[in-house]
Formats: structure tokens, C-alpha cells, sequence
């Protein structure tokens, strides 16, 4: 198959850990006899530094006539200064936007040769494999009015939470899909007990409910959820949720790993491109050493292989090479005290590339 693939490099270890994606992505294109064609687009600092803005209309062209994106890290000190609106992050949402990416899926997966590295215990977590998908373009985060105003002498901050059916919708039923591919359990997280949006969030989930016989599905409150992600993660299949309450669940699950050089995501819209990328950031305190864990931005380039590019073969192969890999004990520096075994980015991308 030909596949058109664009890879934004971004900032930090960005580059390091899109390297070893395009690695990667060559020999499984050689392997499985694929053409896939990789263009580099500018993203946040890098395009800051080249022309002045962190979006260029390049990148979004690129992104657009693209099968997939690989996204490696934006951001990082040397920016920090500039006004809010320059900033690298800003790219980031201002292509989430453009792309419409309405669904952010993040995967929560032990593996079992890591399991040291997660704050709880053994038996909590062995087995969990979990995946929250986040509404990702309504809520709080775009609600208006937005604004500090003076009532009564009082100064007052207003964000305004909105949700549309149609956009509760489409999202509700992304994660019926999801669930129906994977053991057929949802829980849809909400605040109903408070919450208006949240009380049609609920009406929408049980009518879209009625189309996916074959999937299970419960209402949790988010306090609640909250407090169940640790006392007993296993029970959870896919989670959906609206914006706020997915980006504090998605972080509070990715802990349970303990190992955030290790965890995917993905940004799906309804029929363009996904925007594929690791869940941690630019790690400005390691850039440029060679020492970066590859893995999540790898297990990034899995899930592309699977949810946008239609080849589930091929990410099956990848996922199991990176488990593999695990097994035989290889380690980045950041997944092992014994700093003197620790392999570099490149060698553990070479590891992989064997294990595939
Ligand atoms: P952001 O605001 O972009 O999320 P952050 O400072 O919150 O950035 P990260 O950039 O993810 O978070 O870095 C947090 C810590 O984890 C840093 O010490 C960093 O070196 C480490 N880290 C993050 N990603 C990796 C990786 N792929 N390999 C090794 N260490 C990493
Ligand atoms: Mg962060």
C-alpha cells in the first residue's frame, strides 16, 4: 500500500525520538512491502527559529495531505519568554484545529517486565490495559463567554463549560467503537449529579448505547473514577470522557505505569488524518545526549498503524518487537537505576528493528 506519512519533528527530543520512528517505519514498509512516503513538516520552537511562527501554512498543507502525522515534542525553555499567543505549544492546538481532532485516545498498558517502575502495587495493576478517550475541541477549554469582568465592585473570573449533542455524539459513539473492538466495557465519565452538560452527556450515551448492543456500558462520576483508576484500574476497558475531566484522568492513568517514556496517544478526527504522538513532552533537560526512550513515540507509530493506516498486522508486529524488547531486559536510562546498561536511543531503536 502507498501511504503518505508527515513526521513534525517539533523540539527537545522531538527529532531524536522521530528518528528512530522513521527508522522504524522504513522496515516495516520494507518488510511488508509498503510504500510509504515521509515528508518532515515545522512544528512550535523549530518553526519559531526558521520563520517566526510555530504553525506554518506548509505544515498544515503537509498535515492535511497526509494518510497520518507523527508529532515528536514541542516546546522548551528557549521559548518560554515569548508572549502567549507566539509560543510552540500554540502550533500544537492551532493544528488540532485545523485537523479537527475531535477524539484524543490515550492507551494505559502495564507491561509486565516493568511493572516495578508504577507507585501501586503488583496485584492493583498486572493485567491493566485500559484506554480514556477524550473529547478533545468543546468544554471548558473553548467555552464562551471567557473573561474576567468587574460586578459589583468584585473582580470575577467566567469559563463557560458548552457541549453540543452533536459533539457529545460523536465522541459517545467513538468510544462505542473503540470499546466494541477491544472487550466490549465502557464507562462514560461524567458530573451529573452537578452538571447540566454532563446530565445531556448521559442522555446522549444511553441513546447512542442502543446502536452497540455488544457493548457493555455503565455512568461513573469523575470523583469517583478518579478514586477507582487507583484502588482498582483493571475494571476499566474504554473510559470517555469530556475534555477537563479526560485530560486530569488520562494524567493521573499514565502514572500508573510509572514509566511516561513508555505511553502513546493519538488524536483522531472524523475522517482526515490522525495526529500521532508521545504523551511526554521535549525533556529540554536531555535533548540532544542520545539517551531518549524511543518506545512511546514507537508505540505512537503502532497505534498510527492501526487506527488511521488500516494495517493491523503491521502493528501487531511492532507492538510485540517493543515487548519483546522489554523482556529481554533492554532499558533506556530513564527505566533502570544501573545507568552503565543503559542503552542509547539509537540502540534500543536498533533492538526493536532485530526484534522485528
Ligand atoms: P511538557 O510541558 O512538554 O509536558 P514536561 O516538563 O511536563 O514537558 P517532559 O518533557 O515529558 O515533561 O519531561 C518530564 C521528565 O521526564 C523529564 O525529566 C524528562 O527528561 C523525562 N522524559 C520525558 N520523556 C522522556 C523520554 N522519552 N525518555 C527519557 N526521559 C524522558
Ligand atoms: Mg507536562
Amino acid at each position: 500500500m502507498r501511504k503518505r506519512i508527515a513526521i513534525l519533528p517539533g523540539d527537545g527530543i522531538g527529532p531524536e525520538v522521530c528518528e528512530a520512528a522513521t527508522r522504524v517505519l522504513t522496515e516495516i514498509g520494507r518488510i511488508y512491502h509498503h510504500d510509504f512516503e515521509i515528508k518532515k513538516g515545522l512544528l512550535g520552537g523549530a518553526a519559531i527559529d526558521a520563520i517566526g511562527q510555530p504553525l506554518p501554512e506548509e505544515t498544515i498543507s503537509l498535515c492535511k495531505q497526509s494518510d497520518a502525522v507523527l508529532l515528536g515534542a514541542v516546546g522548551g525553555p528557549k521559548w518560554d519568554t515569548l508572549p502567549g499567543e507566539q509560543r510552540p505549544e500554540k502550533g500544537l492546538l492551532g493544528l488540532r484545529k485545523a485537523l479537527d481532532l475531535f477524539a484524543n485516545l490515550r492507551p494505559v498498558t502495564i507491561f509486565d517486565s516493568l511493572a516495578e517502575a508504577s507507585p501501586l502495587k503488583d496485584d492493583i495493576i498486572e493485567g491493566v490495559d485500559l484506554l480514556i478517550v477524550r473529547e478533545l475541541t468543546g468544554g471548558l477549554y473553548f467555552g464562551e463567554p471567557r473573561e474576567r469582568r468587574n460586578e459589583g465592585g468584585q473582580e470575577i473570573a467566567i469559563d463557560t463549560l458548552v457541549y453540543s449533542r452533536a459533539e457529545i455524539e460523536r465522541i459517545v459513539r467513538r468510544g462505542f467503537e473503540l470499546a466494541e473492538q477491544r472487550r466490549g466495557v465502557l464507562t462514560s465519565v461524567d458530573k451529573a449529579n452537578v452538571l447540566e452538560s454532563s446530565r445531556l452527556w448521559r442522555e446522549v450515551v444511553d441513546e447512542v448505547a442502543k446502536d452497540y448492543p455488544n457493548v457493555e456500558y455503565s455512568h461513573m462520576l469523575v470523583d469517583n473514577a478518579a478514586m477507582q483508576l487507583v484502588r482498582n484500574p483493571k475494571q476499566f476497558d474504554v473510559m470517555v470522557t469530556e475534555n477537563m475531566f479526560g485530560d486530569i484522568l488520562s494524567d493521573e492513568a499514565s502514572m500508573i505505569t510509572g514509566s511516561l517514556g513508555m505511553l502513546p496517544s493519538a488524536s483522531l478526527s472524523e475522517s482526515g488524518p490522525g495526529l500521532f504522538e508521545p504523551i511526554h513532552g521535549s525533556a529540554p533537560d536531555i535533548a540532544g545526549k542520545g539517551i531518549a526512550n524511543p518506545l512511546a513515540t514507537l508505540s505512537s507509530v503502532a497505534m498510527m498503524l492501526a487506527y488511521t493506516l488500516q494495517m493491523p498486522d503491521e502493528a501487531e508486529a511492532l507492538q510485540k518487537a517493543i515487548n519483546n524488547v522489554l523482556e529481554n531486559g533492554y532499558r533506556t536510562a530513564d527505566l533502570t537505576e544501573n545507568r552503565e546498561s543503559a542503552l542509547s536511543t539509537v540502540e534500543m531503536t536498533d533492538k526493536v528493528l532485530e526484534a522485528l
